[in-house]
């Protein structure tokens, strides 16, 4: 047995990272920007108004000055000329400041009188220009590689990029395995339960940025499992679920080893989730997950989410451990790292739930966060403070 740092280290090992593919701006949200972009405009292109108002001089900026207004400049539509100091341009947010002015006069700010404005008394100060570059200007940095959300897209298209250079999604299939399963929306008959697993592990897996496909069920004959396998040889990662373990029925280790596996590690020291294993079929990755529906998720959060986004060219790290304070007392702990299922409450703390059994999936959903007990913790009173991951 491995440590979960050990196995990740491997893992990633791994992980070859996707080609680059030219995507268009409308559909990179969530996709990984693969190379860094520099601005090649300015933005805003040109000095304009903050505020709808008059565009004047600041020359003659006080109380009871009469300005004339010459013309509009709204948006997509600019003053054409310059202005002198007694002139003012209606002006619209966005708008061009028009040559000649510097300041633009709130609406509230002026009195009117035909084409003329005053300025009123305790006027606002604050010129209501943005100079032109002032959000970004030619150069400006944006970083790779970078999970793109609405934001960094909208910043993007701001700098005229139609389309992006982002990582291709890995390829993801995904194997139940168990002569006892069916999927979602057939008929089980008294001996069967429905492939959950596979439907769970797909939408991480696709969450994490992956493309995930759910193949046939395998039945448990090393015929089946390989013929499924061989459907799956084109993907970037095959993730296997359940027969992984040493019943007469698990039968996917021998049947993986036909395929020609070339394994790195099988057998980690935590809890849920020991029986995982992990290697290579000719080119593609090959994880496979235990089958009780919590350890197949547990290890999903722990292992397949960090592979994926290595495999995007992110950081190679593990999922994000945060400090909370356990709210319980818990019992030490054995040789494995214990994930135990926890709720994490308004006040920061962290309640394990009733039953750490990892068959019960109504309990998971339940949970939104997995406590991390290390190796040989000793028994701890409650309050004591503890990792977890977020799930
Ligand atoms: P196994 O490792 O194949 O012995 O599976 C352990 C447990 O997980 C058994 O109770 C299986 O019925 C269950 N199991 C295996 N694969 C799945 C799956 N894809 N969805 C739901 N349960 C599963
Ligand atoms: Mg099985």
């Amino acid at each position: 047995m491995i440590s979960v740092n050990e196995a990740l280290e491997k893992l990633f090992a791994l992980a070859k990272v996707t080609q680059v593919e030219n995507v268009e701006l409308k559909k990179c949200l969530g996709r990984v920007l693969a190379v860094p972009l520099e601005a090649n405009r300015n933005n805003p292109p040109f000095p304009s108004s903050a505020m709808d108002g008059y565009a004047i001089n600041k020359q003659n900026l006080k109380t009871g000055t009469e300005f004339k207004v010459v013309g509009e400049s709204s948006a997509g539509h600019s003053y054409p000329s310059k202005i002198n100091n007694n002139q003012a341009v209606r002006i619209f947010t966005g708008s061009r400041i028009p040559d000649g002015a510097n300041f633009v006069i709130i609406q509230e700010d002026v009195e009117t009188f035909g084409d003329l404005i005053k300025l009123k008394e305790g006027f606002d100060r604050k010129s209501n220009i943005r100079l032109e570059g002032s959000d970004f200007s030619i150069g400006h940095k944006v970083n790779a590689p970078l999970v793109l959300g609405p934001k960094d897209i909208s910043l993007l298209a701001a700098m005229n990029f139609p389309c992006l250079d982002v990582q291709e999604k890995p390829t993801v299939a995904i194997i139940s395995t168990g002569d006892e399963l069916v999927l979602p929306g057939e008929s089980p008959n008294s001996d069967q339960i429905i492939a959950s697993n596979a439907y769970g592990i797909a939408s991480l897996c696709e969450e994490c940025g992956a493309q995930a496909r759910i193949l046939p069920i395998a039945q448990d004959s090393l015929e089946s499992i390989e013929y499924v396998i061989g459907l799956a040889q084109d993907s970037d990662l095959i993730i296997t679920i359940g027969g992984a373990s040493v019943g007469k029925y698990d039968l996917v280790n021998q049947a993986i080893d036909n395929c020609g596996f070339d394994k790195s590690f099988h057998k980690i020291a935590m809890r849920p989730g020991k029986p995982l294993m992990a290697g290579k079929i000719k080119d593609t990755l090959i994880v496979g997950l235990p089958g009780n529906p919590v350890s197949a998720l547990v290890c999903g959060y722990v292992f397949i989410k960090p592979l994926i986004q290595a495999m995007l060219g992110l950081e190679r790290k593990r999922t994000q451990q945060l400090m909370g304070l356990c709210a319980t007392s818990v019992p030490k702990n054995g040789p494995r790292e214990h994930y135990m299922r926890a709720v994490l409450l308004p006040n920061g703390s962290l309640e394990p739930i009733e039953s750490q059994d990892s068959a019960r999936l109504a309990l998971l959903s339940n949970s939104n966060a997995l406590l991390i007990r290390p190796p040989y913790a000793k028994a701890d009173p409650p309050n004591t403070p503890c990792k977890y991951i977020k799930i």
